[in-house]
């Protein structure tokens, strides 16, 4: 076998807001992916980075009163405890906001312009006259102008699913101050694609035929050649939080220009920090040559992005003189049972959510048994996730060594048997042999067909155990030997499986080799037996999953509403339909009003403002932010509102007999503790700095304000 030596990556989160499900299938896939081919006796590098620029995150950060630093370290400090939580093995995981980054970016910028591949030319655009600033497409809404239905976002319209640009809306309005945008021109600098069409063409079917790319992904991409290549406009307006652009005042580099070169600066400081063995500062630019010297560069991507990594990035890569992708490995994306991953429903799950309720590795084995080589999109069914885990982890493979050890403590003081009888031997030989196809399965991606041939052992070892009953066995003095020898070929069927499973469980697989008392690092030393080896006492390696833990994180997702918080610090309700897009993009979920835009008095004289008196406040079991909160409305009766301002109210019971003002208009809220009546007005930007308003003497529970 040739050892080859391959730059692996995964797409960049976004760094506005944490790791969910949906990132996870990639980075579980990549990590499989990776963990298989060292196994397998391959060199793999595995880096990513926070893609940590653009319009979003300096528009969080201003809403958040810090800088867009701030908001990135701490975006990449919870980015990386999740990844590491979720055994994610990085060699380093870095930032597009850093120095390498910048060097790379510029160094490739300037590559481009002397090759003659940019260009410059004014271009109107919708900018916001109160925040002064251009706004992105997805920061403009206003009415569709095909169906007339309001509120759409200036690129296309998700009730009728026309496309447009921002000037063709009715009514258009910024998403940041709430103010009518207008038009404004400014000079954009452009990469000429239509240069590199012959060379990307021939690159694309160069790919598919070495299998470096999916055929969907080259029809795809055919349809944007047929359509003609148009130039990609690679610069932005300030305010921006990115790179300048070098030799200009005022613009910046778009946010996916300096993303993928990410990539390459993750792994540029990976070969000059010296912290991996093997790997030096030289390795960078032996790997990144034009002629690539035999080592490969693989992506694996969502296929919300193929066309930035399989037209831009290949362009920017050989305009620069610098080598093109290997592979670029595309997936489908995550449903929750059956539809999109949800808020309401509470299948928008984070990370750590996850975390806080289930193990990892239980999450990682599902989406293995489901991932295939193509562009499909995977449902996590949560019913059928619980059954597989309880099954196939527990009941058929960890079983095996909880059903045996026992036996080999008690009978042959721990140690295995030194030698097994030939028709053993045969045996064990076979199961081994049929899952050394699994290596194949790994490198194309097809982990459900390896779950399926690893789970088809399982069952055939099994039957073994059961068919040999060590535990009649062991009830008869004159069948130690034969005891013996069952026992040590049952746990070698279960070291058999746990060494194919290990790049799938790699946490639940450390505890089993750490049980079996010798770690395996290689898929080859699957093929010889452990035989005459102590093995140490049997401590339960993984538990059933019981469905109340399910159900746990499910309610836990709901919690993430924050229904009552404070107007000005609660978030613009998100989009469960963006989940997909959240690596790499700039979407503009998060966005909300940084200013406040002048209303007319009407939009004012719609909201039901009251005095409220405190009747009762307490903490809710179960939420760390809310406060349920009894209040006399007067008129309107008694009303339960549940608000945000745990953190700065200690001591609820100190809040009885005093005012507050409450919104009595807003829509009843369903949440898990409750139904909420109302919203509690109070100043300031969120967590322990919250104030409630008061007022002053006379007022009576009830009154409007107005
Ligand atoms: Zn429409």
């Amino acid at each position: 076998m040739t050892t080859r030596e391959i730059l692996v990556t995964c797409a960049l989160p976004y760094a506005n807001g944490p790791i969910h499900i949906g990132h996870i299938v990639e980075h579980v896939q990549g990590d499989v992916w990776v963990r298989a081919m060292r196994m397998a006796g391959h060199t793999v590098h595995f880096v990513c980075a926070d893609d940590a620029h653009g319009t979003s995150i300096m528009l969080r950060a201003e809403r958040e009163g810090i800088t867009p630093q701030q908001l990135i370290d701490g975006v990449w400090r919870q980015h990386t405890a999740d990844l590491r939580d979720f055994r994610v093995a990085y060699d380093h995981y870095s930032s597009t906001d850093s120095a390498t980054n910048r060097e790379l970016t510029y160094g490739i910028w300037r590559a481009l312009e002397a090759g003659g591949h940019v260009e410059s030319r004014p271009v109107k655009q919708l900018y916001d006259p109160v925040r002064e600033m251009f706004l992105p497409d997805r920061f403009v809404k206003g009415e569709c102008p095909v169906c007339h239905s309001k509120d759409q976002y200036g690129d296309a319209c998700e009730v009728c699913g026309s496309t447009y640009t921002p000037m063709d809306l009715i009514e258009p309005y910024s998403v940041v101050s709430g103010a009518r945008p207008v038009e404004k021109e400014s000079l954009h600098f452009f990469v000429r694609l239509a240069d590199f069409g012959e060379l990307l063409k021939a690159w694309l079917e160069e790919r598919r035929a070495a299998g470096g790319l999916q055929s969907e992904v080259v029809n795809k991409l055919q349809e944007w050649f047929d359509a003609g290549l148009r130039s990609w406009d690679v610069s932005r307006d300030a305010p921006y939080f990115g790179f300048e652009i070098p030799g200009q005042t005022g613009k910046y580099f778009y946010v996916w220009v300096d993303a993928p070169v990410g990539y390459l600066a993750a792994f540029k400081e990976l070969c000059e920090g010296g912290s991996k063995a093997g790997l030096g500062a030289g390795d960078y630019a032996r790997f990144i040559h034009a002629d690539a010297n035999g080592t490969e560069l693989i992506h694996f991507i969502g296929k919300d992005i193929i066309y930035f990594h399989t037209l831009f990035w290949p362009a920017m890569l050989h305009g620069a003189g610098l080598r093109m992708p290997t592979a670029v490995n595309v997936h489908g994306f995550l449903t929750v049972d059956g539809a999109k991953m949800s808020k309401s429903r509470g299948t928008f799950i984070n990370a750590r959510t996850w975390l806080d309720h289930l193990d990892a590795d239980y999450l990682r084995y599902y989406l293995a048994s489901m991932l295939g080589p193509t562009l499909a999109d995977i449902d996590l069914d949560l019913k059928a996730f619980e059954e597989r885990v309880n099954s196939h982890l527990v009941g058929k493979w960890v079983n095996i060594a909880s059903r045996c050890a026992g036996f080999v403590h008690r009978f042959f003081d721990g140690r295995l048997a030194a030698t097994l009888p030939e028709a053993e031997h045969a045996r064990y030989a076979a199961a081994a042999e049929k899952l050394s196809v699994c290596a194949a399965l790994f490198e194309a991606r097809d982990y459900a067909a390896a779950v399926r041939a690893i789970i088809e052992i399982a069952d055939e070892a099994n039957a073994y155990v059961a068919d040999k009953a060590p535990w009649l066995l062991a009830k008869d003095e004159g069948k130690r030997d034969e005891l013996h020898i069952v026992c040590t070929l049952a746990l070698n069927y279960f070291r058999l499986l746990t060494i194919w499973l290990s790049p799938v469980v790699p946490g639940i697989a450390s505890r089993a080799f750490d049980f079996l008392g010798s770690p395996v690092s290689r898929f080859e030393d699957a093929l010889d037996p452990l035989l005459g080896a102590r093995i140490n006492a049997f401590t339960p390696l993984a538990t059933r999953i019981e469905p109340k833990k399910i159900e746990a994180m499910i309610e836990a997702s709901k919690d993430s509403l924050q229904p009552n918080a404070a107007p000005t610090a609660s978030p613009a309700p998100a989009k469960p339909a963006t989940q997909a897009k959240t690596a790499m993009n700039e979407s503009a979920t998060t966005a909300t009003p940084a200013t406040t835009a002048t209303i007319a008095i009407d939009d004012f004289a719609r909201l039901d403002l009251r005095i409220g008196k405190v009747l009762g406040c307490e903490h809710v079991e179960g939420s760390d932010k809310l406060l349920r909160f009894e209040l006399d409305a007067g008129e309107l009766g008694t009303r339960q509102i549940f608000s945000g301002i745990k953190a700065a109210y200690a001591e609820p019971g100190k809040l009885v007999g005093r005012h507050v003002v409450f919104i009595a208009n807003l829509a009843p809220r369903k949440m898990r503790f409750g139904v909420s009546e109302g919203m509690i007005l109070s100043a300031g930007s969120g967590g322990a700095d919250l104030f409630l308003l008061d007022v002053d003497a006379g007022a009576q529970p009830g009154m409007p304000v107005k």
